[in-house]
């Protein structure tokens, strides 16, 4: 059953090893498939079977690849099984008395691409990547309500054609959660909100990149927190002693929404700053003004498009890190991250090379981290690994 999607003869070997992403360039009759969920064979030139999976149309491709058992169906059995072998993976989160938040199922990484399930103290947020996938909603809904015990259960529809998030009451089933619902994360508190837009305020996969802030990289220090969001870097440099953070945003509703992070966490907002401004203006004012700091955090998007230009960290990532070093005190660090899935580790730590280079200026890399383990991956789809944090040292 399903219909056949031919596999150039150059990729076949690409998928009989496992990769799961189907992609345009790798089809031969792309154009016979049109309806989004489509269940699709994938065989070789010489309708030979290679796997299995759905016809889903995202920004990364054009659905996934679910197995390579040609007697596999997808239904409910097919669903448990996933969802439950996900959970057993996160037993120690689940346990964690001083973490309620963290990611439960992780697409492909969990061996169903197009669909991530996060938990917020006990209300599951699943978002939807395609229209193809969410064709299965109610199947995998079902199962996930078969097997773990829940408040509420929201989703996100990410597959508007623009790539916009889909405006509509998120909630699901169950009962409604409290706006905000504080979530905690390693004993820190943020609030959430699962019902206002794509983002729900805090980004999960930073986890390990806050605690080691808070722990070994604050105390006594200013901190600088540029693309700050709703400040969670801040919070989590502000517990962990800092003498003073400064959080720059370009996004209006980032002043409230970090005022309020502050707040649960009992830290004295007025000793903080929060600035709603682009961070390419405030490092000209610190320049001037000849500010520096001991600490400085850079998590930009991978891209964004503001008034005057587009910003997109494969270009223009070296010009920011040239820009913090500026501001940075000597032997301060500086945090940088990126999450754009277009460039690995190795060319990331060239930029960073690069940048210091072009500053005549000395660095010593004192940490590296990649996705948290809740953020399972596969070795299958590197691409999907794509969060890439360095604690860079600038020597004096
Ligand atoms: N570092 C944050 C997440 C950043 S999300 C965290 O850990 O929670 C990206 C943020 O960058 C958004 O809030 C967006 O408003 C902001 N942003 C994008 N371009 C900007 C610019 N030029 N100057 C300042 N902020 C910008």
């Amino acid at each position: 059953m399903g219909k056949n999607l031919i596999v150039k003869q150059k990729y076949a070997n690409k998928f009989n090893s496992g990769y799961p992403l189907i992609f345009k360039d790798a089809i031969l009759n792309l154009n016979e498939v049109s309806e989004e969920g489509t269940i699709v064979r994938l065989v070789n030139e010489k309708k030979q079977f290679l796997a299995k999976g759905y016809y889903g149309k995202q920004n990364k491709g054009f659905g996934w690849v679910l197995t390579r058992d040609e007697q596999e169906q997808f239904d409910r059995n097919f669903f448990i099984k996933k969802l439950s072998k996900a959970i057993q993976r996160r037993k120690a989160l689940f346990d964690a008395p001083d973490t309620t938040a963290f990611r439960v199922f992780n697409g492909e990484g969990d061996g169903v691409g197009g669909v991530t399930i996060e938990y917020f103290d006990g209300y599951y947020l699943i978002h939807w990547y395609s229209q193809g996938i969410y064709t299965f909603k109610e199947v995998i809904i079902d199962s996930l309500k078969e097997i773990v015990e829940f408040k509420g259960i929201y989703q996100k529809k990410r597959f508007d054609t623009k790539g916009q998030y889909i405006e509509d009451d998120d909630f699901v089933t169950g009962e409604r959660a409290p706006s905000p619902l504080i979530v905690k994360e390693n004993g820190m508190n943020f609030a959430v909100y699962l019902n206002e837009s794509a983002m729900v305020g805090v980004f999960l996969d930073q986890r390990d990149v806050r605690k080691t802030i808070r722990e070994r990289y604050a105390q006594g220090k200013t901190v600088l927190n540029t693309f700050s969001y709703t400040g969670a870097f801040s919070v989590a440099a502000a517990l962990g002693g800092a003498s003073k953070t400064t959080s720059v945003d370009l996004a209006n509703r980032s002043l409230p929404k970090t005022q309020e992070q502050f707040e649960i966490n009992g830290i004295d907002v007025e000793k903080q700053d929060i600035l709603v401004m682009d961070v390419f203006k405030y490092f000209k004012y610190a320049v001037k003004k000849e500010i520096k700091f001991d600490l400085v955090i850079l998590d930009p998007p991978s891209f964004a498009r503001s008034k005057k230009f587009v910003f997109s960290a494969e270009k223009d990532y070296k010009n920011l890190l040239k820009e913090a070093i500026a501001i940075t005190e000597d032997n301060g660090v500086i945090v940088a991250s990126t999450n754009a899935s277009n460039f690995d580790m190795n060319k990331f730590k060239g930029f960073v090379k690069t940048s210091f280079k072009e500053s005549g200026i000395d660095y010593q890399i004192l940490e590296e981290f990649s996705l948290p383990e809740d953020f399972n991956t596969t070795n299958k789809f590197p691409e999907g690994d794509y969060l890439k944090v360095l604690f860079l040292k600038k020597r004096s």
